[in-house]
């Protein structure tokens, strides 16, 4: 397709290589250590207990003498100094918004966020992975809301880059009347929105192709693997996903059109957020070169409201390149292994319940997809074999040889031993799917 636009969407940021990237981040960096010194209690905390002083930081290569900030900080933090918490670094006449995000145990964890917080960081990045998923200032996106700060951010990133915002609210007949009658042609939404859809569609006696949708952009789910050939190929679309961090910036990492579900994706947030490789054991920073594994762990740059550094995202992830891509981008691609706080050992081996998810996915329309490990004691080394319930897809079909062929392939593909229970319904989680469950009292 011809381009009348320019290949990125922040070329001068986005081609950047990996040895370019600390010049551009050093300045920044020293200003942001400066703020949070001078106006964020957490830090001023913090840095007093590893007695670190104003100036010992003269450089962002010295970045690992800064102590790591990790979630339960923040979580003890937001309890004091309200809204947001000690990490808030404005006074409450240059906060605009606070969000509250659904904390996984129970209580919410809240983000606050300026003027500039939302235009240059938030808005800036949504921007950049738009245009890498083929989203154009011509694109008609029919943006679908999540959790109000995606819906937000999104609708801003949108509009940052001039393409036309439609939100249609989760009514998939508005959704399909966008489509068909007000040319749209683009879809941002949650990836298990797209096989909603694509079933609401078919039903509604419509072929999917003709509606016009040509880009999809979602945040990554996990276990999506198996399902993009099949939305791409009914809808004529292509299908790229995102992921980031509401703390930092809600996207860091995009995969884009050229090279989409391949080469992994890519740092999108040059100038906004430092990235470190960290191995998790030792806590030391790692290389950045192709084939490094290992936690990410992220800094702010630009950050005013509440900017944290050296910010633990449990992530474990492998650098896949870090050539330039054919799209024009030159920094580093990675692709997620799992979550380190969800791994867990059998017998020695490494076990990810995303890696389960995603050979349960590979099962549709046998299954569902939908998976959840059981644990049934404390602690993340597992006697064989693993529980897991597997929910039960469309046309199970025979479901003894179902149970035993989905055993059979997680031992094969992820080397451990399971022993699965077919069962109709997991319960539902709109948002971030729970993969574990304690069946002990904690
Ligand atoms: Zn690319």
């Amino acid at each position: 397709m011809a381009d009348q636009w320019p290949r990125l969407f922040n070329e001068k940021m986005e081609s950047l290589t990996v040895d370019r990237i600390n010049e551009l981040h050093n300045p920044l960096f020293l200003k942001q250590l400066e703020h949070v010194s001078k106006h964020s209690p957490l830090y001023q905390e913090k840095f007093k207990a590893a007695g670190l002083e104003a100036g010992d930081i003269k450089s962002i290569e010295q970045i690992d003498q800064l102590p790591f900030t990790v979630k339960s900080e923040l979580r003890e933090a937001q309890m004091r100094n309200a809204p947001v918490g000690a990490h808030r670094a404005v006074d409450i006449v240059d906060l605009s918004r606070v969000y509250s995000s659904s904390g996984t145990t129970g209580i919410p964890t809240y983000i606050g966020l300026t003027q500039s917080d939302i235009v240059n960081i938030h808005a800036e990045v949504i921007a950049r992975f738009a245009w890498g998923g083929g989203i154009r200032p011509d694109s008609i996106v029919v943006n679908i809301p999540t959790a109000p700060f995606i819906a937000d951010t999104f609708r801003e990133g949108l509009e940052k880059m001039g393409a036309v915002n439609f939100p249609t609210g989760f009514n998939t007949d508005r959704v399909i009347s966008a489509f068909k009658y007000q040319s749209a042609n683009a879809l941002h939404s949650t990836v298990s929105f797209w096989s909603y859809l694509l079933k609401e569609i078919e039903k509604a006696g419509l072929d999917p192709k003709k509606l016009g949708i040509r880009r999809i952009i979602g945040g990554a789910e996990g276990g999506t693997k198996a399902v993009r050939p099949l939305i791409e190929e009914s809808f004529g679309a292509t299908v790229i996903e995102g992921m980031g961090m509401g703390e930092q910036a809600c996207i860091v990492w995009g995969e884009c059109v050229e090279n989409r579900g391949r080469a992994g994706m890519h740092y999108m947030a040059q100038g906004i957020v430092h990235v470190e490789l960290i191995d998790p054991e030792t806590d030391k920073p790692l290389e950045i070169k192709e084939g490094a594994t290992g936690e990410l762990v992220y800094s702010g740059l630009i950050h005013q409201a509440m900017p944290l550094l050296r910010y633990r995202s449990r992530d474990h992830v492998r650098v896949v390149g870090v050539d330039r891509c054919d799209c024009g981008r030159g920094g580093m691609r990675i692709e997620v292994l799992g979550r380190y706080d969800d791994m867990l050992t059998v017998l020695g081996v490494n076990v990810y319940p995303l890696a389960i998810k995603d050979v349960a996915t590979t099962f549709k329309p046998r299954l569902s997809g939908q998976i959840e490990v059981q644990l049934e004691e404390p602690g993340t080394a597992v006697k064989p074999p693993l529980k897991i319930k597997a929910e039960l897809g469309e046309e199970p079909g025979d479901l003894k040889e179902l149970k035993k062929l989905l055993e059979r392939e997680l031992r094969a593909r992820l080397i451990f031993q399971a022993e699965v229970e077919l069962v109709q319904e997991l319960p539902q989680y709109q948002y971030k799917g729970k993969l574990i469950r304690k069946l002990y009292e904690e």
